[in-house]
């Protein structure tokens, strides 16, 4: 399926680039006129995948994050949260509710819930040592055309 319009963004792995991250996707959604629970939704979903991404992919390094968000017929939005960091050995395990490598107790591990919560689907690909994508899908209620 062809995508009608997308976008992409390119920044470093710092931690007041996931407020940018999160309203470029909103504000690329706006263009189709969501409702306002599905414009929180996809703020949701993106600020815990580019969290995901800095704090995990990249630990205590700097790496760039690419995002690209697509709009295809039917209202169809996916977006793409991609890191060039460590990788997850496990997906499956890695989003189970409640599972986290953090050590110090400031995560949750209801990252990966939150996105499945919000989103239509979450698609995690991941290689060590390669980094990760993940995919998130949501079907607006718009024409999207
Ligand atoms: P929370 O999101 O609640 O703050 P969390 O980030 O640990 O906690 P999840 O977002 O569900 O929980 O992620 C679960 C685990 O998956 C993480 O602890 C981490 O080990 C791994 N993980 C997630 N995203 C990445 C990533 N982009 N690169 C490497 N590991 C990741
Ligand atoms: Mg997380």
């Amino acid at each position: 399926m062809k995508a009608l319009n997308s976008v992409k963004a390119v920044f470093p792995s710092r931690s007041v680039n996931e407020g940018f991250a999160r309203s470029v996707v909103a504000a690329f959604a706006s263009t189709v006129d969501p409702t306002v629970d599905e414009l929180c939704d996809i703020r949701m979903a993106v600020s815990e995948a580019v969290t995901n991404a800095i704090v995990h992919g990249y630990r205590d390094t700097l790496g760039m994050v690419y995002i690209t968000v697509s709009l295809y017929p039917g209202g169809l939005l996916r977006i793409k949260v991609q890191d060039k960091g460590c990788g997850i050995p496990d997906v499956q395990k890695a989003m189970e509710p409640l599972y986290t490598t953090c050590q110090t107790g400031e995560r949750a591990g209801l990252g990966f819930a939150v996105m499945e919560e919000m989103m239509d689907r979450v698609r995690v690909k991941s290689q060590v040592g390669k980094g990760t994508t993940v995919t998130l899908d949501k079907k607006l209620t718009t024409r999207g055309e």
